[in-house]
């Protein structure tokens, strides 16, 4: 048996019981599944704290998962709406959801979650000690870095499935996004935290330099690590600089020592990347990281449209799963403005998806091409079923043909029905 497998028992078991059902989910060959987790290009998610969750493949050559963004906020904080987002992301099809909440009682708000939530969640375990500091008015500077292990072992033992964490900040890195040469600096939360607290202390990470404490923790419950891209490029100007190449650089080596103990890892990416520098930034994050499975938000390809950020964070999206992307984190049409709330959560969800399919069309992937072909064959005998059940989203197209739902043609064209013309 593979390293991987006798070191990470709790992957082990989690493998042994669902290796049946997730190879026929997937359409992929146990053992493609098996060496791909022992590689580390794939993982799998699932803590076995959480219960009853559904574990979940990310990674080539897995079809390309969808994450959602919810969680509090300090000016909008009300958990019942966060838990009718959370309902809301996994009935448009999110594959995982992240409760990034940094108001309230975070660990009640964690714990409904969990409870309620049967796809893999994830978490930043930062954001919570960041609150801890802030909301007592002193400065996160001031953070012990105990605090934070101590944060990231509750949340594992809580049954949070992965965890972003941002290993692979250095100060080097920190200095050259923060010495003026960005035109955004750092705009990651839980990065500008770390960053913040180095050059105050003027220390080195204590997630890079405690990395083994953070490996032990994972292993014992099975959470993968989502390696943090704290210096992601927040404006399109700066993608690519020193400072995103020198993290991508140490979450690569980062990812290599994880695999090794046992531990999954994911890697994060941009960011804002304009159109014509996605691929060569997606080929290069993956070079550099052994081809662990990518997780972008975005890659959002311009930063001129707020309110509209889900499709020019699609364009990326679909341009990125092309080049190799594995797992989309969507972004809402809120981004940048507000916090999302449950229209803006389905329209960014079904905005991933969206730009999954293109790319999985692009890149051939039987189930994507045989969807689309069903697709043409409903549309071109004006089967208003088929083309539901070929649809992204059936709901979309039940809730726009309900006023005419009776007609056999739609209502675009009416009887100028170029279809029904030329039968
Ligand atoms: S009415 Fe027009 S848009 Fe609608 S099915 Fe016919 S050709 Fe297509």
């Amino acid at each position: 048996m593979h390293s991987l497998f006798t070191r990470n028992t709790a992957l082990a078991a989690l493998l042994e019981n669902h290796l049946a059902s997730l190879a026929a989910q997937e359409n992929l060959p146990p053992e493609t599944i098996r060496q791909a987790l022992a590689a580390g290009t794939m993982v799998l998610l699932g803590n076995p704290r959480h219960r009853n969750v559904r574990p979940l493949l990310v990674g080539q050559p897995a079809r390309v998962k969808v994450n959602a963004n919810i969680g509090t906020s300090p000016l909008c904080h009300c958990l019942q709406t966060e838990l009718e987002k959370l309902d809301a992301a996994l009935e448009t099809g999110a594959d995982t959801v992240m409760d990034l909440s940094i108001s309230g009682d975070l660990d009640a708000i964690r714990r409904d979650m969990l409870e309620r939530c049967p796809a893999p969640l994830g978490t930043v375990p930062m954001y919570a000690v960041g609150q801890k500091y802030l909301d007592a008015g002193r400065d996160p500077a001031a953070m012990d870095p105990e605090d934070l292990f101590e944060e990231i072992a509750k949340q594992a033992a809580m049954g949070v499935d992965f965890m972003t964490l941002h290993c692979g900040l250095t100060r080097r890195g920190a200095e050259w996004a923060t010495e003026g040469g960005r035109s955004m600096g750092i705009v990651s939360r839980g990065g500008a935290m770390l960053a913040r607290w180095m050059l105050h202390n003027d220390r080195e990470n204590p997630l890079l330099t405690g990395f083994d404490r953070v490996l032990e923790i994972a292993l014992e419950h099975n959470v993968t690590l989502s390696l943090g891209d704290g210096l992601r490029p927040g404006a399109g100007v700066d993608a690519g600089d020193a400072a995103q190449i020198e993290e991508v650089i140490t979450l690569g080596r980062l990812a290599r020592r994880a695999l090794n103990q046992g531990v999954q890892c994911m890697i994060e990416g941009p960011g804002h990347v304009p159109m014509h520098e996605v691929e060569a930034q997606i080929i290069m994050i993956k070079k550099l990281t052994g081809g662990a499975p990518l997780y972008v938000l975005g890659p959002l390809t311009t930063d001129v449209a707020p309110g509209y950020d889900h499709i020019a964070g699609a364009v990326g999206g679909a341009l990125g799963v092309r080049a190799g992307v594995d797992f989309l984190c969507y972004l809402t049409p809120a981004e940048h403005l507000t916090l999302p709330d449950i229209a803006d959560v389905r329209a960014g969800v079904m905005a991933s998806r969206v730009a999954a399919q293109i790319g999985e069309v692009a890149l051939g992937r039987p189930r994507a091409v045989e969807r689309e072909a069903r697709m043409n064959a409903a549309r071109a005998a004006l089967d208003w079923q088929g083309m539901r059940a070929s649809a992204l989203d059936p709901a979309m197209v039940d809730a726009r043909r309900e006023p005419h739902k009776t007609e056999e043609v739609c209502a675009m064209c009416g009887k100028f029905c170029a279809v029904k013309m030329l039968r």
